[in-house]
């Protein structure tokens, strides 16, 4: 047992490899049998934890001041001198245990997660993923200088999206256009760049010994428990149930507008012209707000959020210097999260903060597994967390419940949050089914008006309801604009197939809710120690790609828009 390697993050944060390699020496040289493997595990377990916390934490020290240069400068020499060799010796110590034969108990999904790694592993393709990430940072580059003239300012196209939310409609019209006509001023250097990144891929997967890219990524993201034809069935039943579903949504959004037709810059505005909804003054407020919710949740659950309040785990508001977005990280060691996000007084922090503490959950149900291994979950999972807990928390953002909002507000909330989930399936859709596309015809995609002419066909069969006319130059390039399908190819249908769990989780709920909520924590509480369709099973829900499973989802939510739109 590994009585030295220390705990508290007091002493470990300081330490460099110099102070770690003497513990992957010793688990490198030990031997392991069928007597010995549990404590070998527990061993690489805690080395693995308290990297991993080392690195949680030196990311988070970037992120909540950005312009903390030591913050940087100790983050990025901790990636070379700890990180890169740590992960070394963790790929010594996965063969090693591969080359075991044994079978140790709880740990066959890593075991086969393991397999799949060494099996898809070339040296050659090393450089090849590195050339990989750095074609990525172009893709960022290129996004990120996008910049126009608006009200005599050089902004981002990411800072004017609150335009979009406009009622004025010409001006909403004149932010969109101009957004999408600097991003297709770049049309030529995407072009060129997706044929780098389609080149290198399609070299990746040969080397691999692959027919095509899919089935290699398909292996690296650790698609074990469903296959590229199950994903296309996904897409038939939303084509069959969603799509008509959706179209439904846009034409009350239209009519609710009184406009002849609905433009995609009239997504955005509230369609009943009201202000903002702004559900809390102080941070204070806010975390209060959201404690109670989760209270009412499950008593255990608001627990877990108190003690993220009390142990300063929560770093919620805006600020100078504070890098964007929103996340939960994991301290691995210490078996706690921390979660981050941009708050500035608006229903969507609200959401956001429900959403990320779906995950710290995750986090603090899984403290109880023994090894770190059995930590890493797929997404397919991961956003059930998150996703789930904001519908199992939507009944309560009722001021009358300890929420936020009057009857008429927290309606107003609920919609656009099912709206939301539900107009997203068919764009996810167009997304996923781009890239099956493209990496089953490499050729014809590397040739970007064969893209065009894909995004084009897809767009018009899985986007009813938005009218594109004479838009075709922006249309036809979507794909461009989608950074999933530069950066992080076919990561996108977890999120369909999570929402869709999600949904059963709250269907559930809706009959008696503690058995759901009971249920969604023991699915958490199994962290990636059990196959997916087991962990949906454990969760109340079915793993499905079915029309029959997206009916039932689809029908809660417009049932209960239904509902909500009489409250007055
Ligand atoms: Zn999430």
């Amino acid at each position: 047992m590994f009585t030295n390697l220390p705990k508290d993050p007091q002493i470990f944060m300081a330490w460099s490899w110099p102070h770690l390699q003497p513990f992957a020496d010793d688990l490198e040289k030990r031997p392991v049998t069928s007597d010995t493997v549990a404590e070998w595990l527990a061993d690489w377990s805690d080395l693995s934890r308290l990297v991993s916390e080392m690195f949680a934490r030196l990311r988070v020290a970037t992120s909540v001041n950005t312009v903390d240069a030591a913050a940087k400068q100790r983050f990025s020499q901790f990636l070379d001198e700890v990180f890169t060799p740590a992960q070394a010796v963790s790929q010594q110590l996965k063969q090693k245990l591969l080359a075991s034969g044994l079978h140790p108990a709880g740990f066959e999904v890593p075991l086969r997660n393991m397999r799949v790694e060494a099996e898809i592993f070339r040296q050659a393709n090393l450089p090849l993923l590195a050339e990989e990430k750095k074609l990525a940072n172009e893709y960022d580059e290129i996004v990120g200088a996008q910049t126009i003239e608006w009200d005599g300012q050089e902004v981002t196209t990411t800072q004017l999206e609150p335009v979009y939310r406009s009622p004025d409609r010409s001006r909403r019209e004149r932010a969109w256009r101009l957004v999408m006509e600097r991003k297709l001023a770049d049309r030529q250097r995407l072009n060129e760049l997706w044929g780098r990144l389609m080149q290198v891929r399609g070299q990746i997967a040969s080397n691999a010994g692959f027919t095509n890219y899919r089935a290699y990524r398909w292996k690296e993201l650790l698609r074990l428990d469903y296959t590229p034809a199950d994903c296309q069935r996904f897409h038939q039943a939303i084509e069959q149930v969603v799509v008509p579903a959706a179209r439904r949504m846009y034409t009350r959004r239209q009519q609710q507008l009184g406009l002849t037709t609905l433009r995609p810059w009239d997504l955005n505005v509230d369609p009943l012209g009201r202000q903002a909804l702004k559900p809390y003054q102080t941070l204070d407020e806010l975390m209060d707000k959201v404690s109670a919710i989760f209270y009412k949740v499950d008593a255990v659950l608001g627990g877990y959020f108190d003690t993220m309040r009390q142990q300063g785990l929560l770093d919620l508001e805006n600020r100078k210097d504070k890098a964007p977005g929103a996340y939960c990280a994991d301290y691995n060691m210490v078996r706690l999260p921390f979660v981050f996000e941009n708050a500035v007084g608006l229903n969507d922090d609200v959401s956001t903060l429900i959403h990320e503490s779906g995950h710290a959950f995750h986090v603090f149900e899984t403290a109880r597994l023994p090894y770190f291994h059995q930590l890493s979950v797929g997404m397919e999972i991961a956003e059930v967390a998150s996703m789930a807990m904001e519908l199992l928390a939507s009944p309560f953002l009722l001021a009358s419940e300890g929420g936020f909002y009057s009857p008429s507000d927290a309606a107003r909330a609920r919609i656009e949050h099912l709206e939301d989930t539900v107009l997203f399936w068919p764009y996810m859709v167009v997304v996923d089914a781009f890239q099956h596309w493209a990496y089953e015809n490499h050729a014809a995609a590397c040739e970007p008006a064969n893209c065009d002419r894909k995004w084009a066909e897809l767009w018009q069969r899985y986007m009813l309801g938005v009218d594109w006319g004479g838009l075709d130059e922006l249309m036809v390039t979507g794909w461009q604009r989608k950074l999933h399908i530069f950066e992080d190819p076919f990561y996108y249908v977890e999120y369909g197939l999570a929402s869709l769990g999600a949904f059963q989780v709250w269907a559930n709920a809706m009959k008696d809710r503690a058995a759901a909520v009971a249920a969604y924590r023991q699915a958490l509480a199994l962290g990636g120690t059990a196959p997916l369709p087991q962990l949906y099973a454990t969760a109340g829900a079915k793993f499905s790609f079915e029309a029959e499973t997206l009916q039932a989802a689809v029908s809660l939510a417009e049932n209960m828009i239904a509902q909500l739109e009489k409250i007055k």
